[in-house]
């Protein structure tokens, strides 16, 4: 027996490696498995390569616990370790490399990517002591015991142990009962261990046998040592890719398509990427990506590996050439992983170009589910959005697919401007729009539909790409003006008939938005009454109920405008009548009026250019007296004016049918529209 001193200085690594990563200790096993691999892959290297004599035998690594004892077991038949290689590999270069990678992570524990690096000792989180009974592969070596209590202290001792191999035997903690239970280490094995190269036997394989569960001979294998992503595309069919996707994520829809990516130069790369379906709520669509390093699991989280829309994305990746044991910030700016990230980006923008070109029909059933994804890259990776431009899809209210360049071809004639302003029409809602789409199409022009997440993102930049390109949405103002090709039509309102039935209006408009009244000379046929909303306030709106930072715009209450169709009967009549009953009062008003706004006129005149203290203070209380009269008879003039709108049940009527067509008539008020509907029948 021996008894020595572990030889670095550090006494206190065993306390800092319990606390290390406290919330992630589980990664101990993790550890010991690849370690289990390692070892006995090295083994069927020597005997490929004819340095081992002898039957391989079976090769399975078994994991074991014993609850009365509190242990944990891993046994691999793997190449095993002599007394020095103990010495060296163990007491030496393990600690050695497990205290540099404490030292060097003791203060960002959580910034680093599956915490690779710590090793063997990664077990003294979990553990009071832990044994190691190896017996090397080489000839004449002995079995050998080294214990270690969480000390630096290690012992060494003669074995009993007739097998090639290595038993690593915990013995857990007070805090680590857990990894004695059965579900517990079936579930680790299963995130971590599930695809290892080489068998690994938990427990029995289990059966039901009258109504109950019972427990066969056979050792249960928990993993698949041939993962799909390791196997040449050429022998596989669909159904292996989307059995492999329905093992990985039991509970998801069939993904739209695959990528199988197998890349050894400059970097080695393999791995399957699905496009799953993604309607909405982009959020909880991420980091379904699985990120392995020569099959062994590393995260599930891989922002900073590969660009922030490629998370949407779900599958494997495998590469041994990320480098695991740093920060993710350290991450982004490590060349291989910005190469690694670029040939992804790049792989997946030619899968969607190469079904794009050999079977557009599917590619066009599948788009409304593939949208979302595709915008969020076009917008947020230039490189994506150079390739896409040349797929993407335009969908109208026809639901008819365009490619921008067919797209900028339909609505080329029709929908210039007179500042050769391309016009995009869209709705982001068909029904809730229906009579601006209609009118739209009457008028021969194309309506988009952009109802999806990312739409206003997405027209916003796609107005920075294409050149004199605007999208309008259908309601933003009337038709003649959606495209304005510089033709003027007649008014046949006056202006100072439209500023007398601009309070009749306003008197019974909704108060809960701000509604400015104008005029506009529209055909006979169109609405007498209109609402709209201005591209512009709307889209900010949108922008910052979606994040994208525009808050002063989210505060403001909406604001809309009430287009007065200035040619049409209803609102003549309106007119006609209101000259009848009111003109009388009115005038009278008027005349009132006029005497007291030329005197004020004059007083302005007079003090226009003067400084404030050469104005004589009677002038002054003139002024304001005058003001203040003016602005009394204004209103009682707004009174008359919003008394007649009140009585008369056509304005109320006509308000509510544009209000319906913008479904903004809702509640009470719209109770009230169809009560009095039946009335007016
Ligand atoms: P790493 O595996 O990164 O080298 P570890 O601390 O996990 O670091 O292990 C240190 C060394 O101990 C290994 O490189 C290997 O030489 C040896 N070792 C660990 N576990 C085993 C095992 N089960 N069989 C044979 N050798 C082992």
């Amino acid at each position: 027996m021996q008894t020595g001193k572990i030889g670095v200085t550090t006494e206190n690594i065993f306390p800092i490696i319990k606390k290390f990563l406290y919330s992630d200790h589980e990664i101990f096993l993790r550890e010991v498995m690849s370690n289990a691999v390692d070892a006995t892959q090295k083994l069927k290297t020597l005997a490929n390569m004819g340095d081992l004599k002898g039957e391989l035998g079976d090769l399975t690594i078994r994991v074991a616990i014993d609850k009365k004892k509190g242990t944990l077991t891993v046994s691999d038949q793997g190449i095993g370790m002599t007394q020095e290689e103990i010495e060296k590999y163990i007491n030496q270069i393990a600690l050695s490399s497990a205290e540099d990678f404490l030292e060097k992570y003791k203060n960002q524990e959580n910034a680093i990517i599956g915490h690779f690096g710590l090793g063997f000792y990664s077990t003294f989180m979990v553990s009071d002591k832990v044994e190691i009974i190896t017996k090397s592969y080489k000839a004449k070596a002995k079995a050998i015991k080294w214990s270690c209590e969480g000390t630096p202290e290690y012992n060494i001792d003669n074995a009993d142990k007739a097998t090639r191999g290595t038993d690593v035997i915990l013995y857990l903690d007070k805090d680590s009962k857990e990894f004695l239970e059965e579900t517990k280490v079936n579930q680790l094995l299963n995130k971590y261990c599930r695809f290892l190269p080489v068998e690994i036997a938990f427990g029995k394989e289990k059966e039901w046998k009258d109504g109950k569960e019972v427990e066969l001979e056979k050792n249960k294998v928990i993993n698949d040592t041939n993962p799909l992503w390791t196997r040449k595309p050429a022998d596989l069919k669909e159904e292996d890719y989307t059995k492999f996707y329905r093992d990985l994520y039991p509970i998801s829809e069939t993904p739209l398509f695959n990528i199988h990516l197998n890349v050894d130069y400059p970097f080695n790369l393999t791995g399957i990427l699905y496009f799953p379906r993604i309607k909405n709520n982009i959020e909880i669509q991420k980091n379904k990506i699985q990120l392995y390093c020569n099959q062994v699991f590393v995260t599930d989280s891989v922002e900073g590996i590969v660009p922030e829309f490629l998370t949407l994305l779900h599958g494997v990746l495998d590469s041994p050439d990320i480098p695991l044991n740093v920060s993710r910030s350290y991450l982004q700016s490590d060349s291989n992983v910005k190469k690694i990230s670029n040939h992804i980006t790049k792989k997946v923008a030619d899968r969607l170009a190469e079904i794009f070109k050999n079977d557009r029909k599917q590619f066009e059933k599948k788009w409304d589910d593939l949208k979302l994804f595709i915008e969020y890259g076009m917008i947020s990776e230039e490189k994506f959005y150079e390739k896409a431009e040349k797929f993407t899809l335009l969908k109208n209210t026809d639901n008819k697919y365009f490619t921008l360049e067919e797209y900028q071809k339909l609505i080329k004639e029709n929908q210039t401007d007179k500042n050769k302003t391309l016009i995009y029409l869209y709705t982001t809602n068909i029904d809730e729009q229906h009579s601006f789409v209609e009118a739209a199409k009457e008028k021969g022009y194309d309506v988009l539909v952009m109802d999806g997440q990312l739409d206003t993102h997405f027209l916003n930049h796609l107005e920075q790409k294409l050149k004199n390109s605007r999208f309008t949405r259908v309601d933003s103002d009337v038709i003649d003006k959606l495209v304005e090709k510089g033709e003027t039509k007649e008014l046949k309102l006056s202006s100072e008939q439209q500023n007398r039935l601009t309070p009749v209006f306003q008197g019974l408009l909704p108060d809960k938005a701000n509604y400015l009244v104008s005029y506009e000379a529209m055909g006979e046929n169109e609405s007498p009454l209109l609402i709209t909303q201005s591209e512009f306030m709307r889209r900010m709106k949108d922008m910052s109920s979606l994040g994208g930072g525009m808050n002063f715009y989210g505060e403001m209450p909406d604001s809309y405008n009430l287009v007065v169709n200035g040619n049409h009967t209803l609102i003549l009549r309106l007119n006609d009548e209101l000259e009848k009953k009111l003109s009388g009062d009115l005038k009278k008003i008027d005349e009132k009026i006029k005497p007291l706004n030329d005197n004020k006129a004059k007083l302005d005149k007079a003090v226009k250019d003067k400084k404030e203290e050469e104005i004589k203070q009677e002038d002054k209380d003139r002024i304001e007296e005058l003001t203040k009269k003016i602005s009394e008879l204004q209103e009682k003039k707004n009174k008359l004016l919003k008394k007649f709108g009140n009585d008369n049940k056509l304005v109320k009527q006509l308000i509510d049918l544009a209000l319906l067509a913008n479904g903004m008539l809702k509640g009470e008020e719209l109770t009230k529209f169809v009560k009095r509907s039946i009335e007016l029948m």
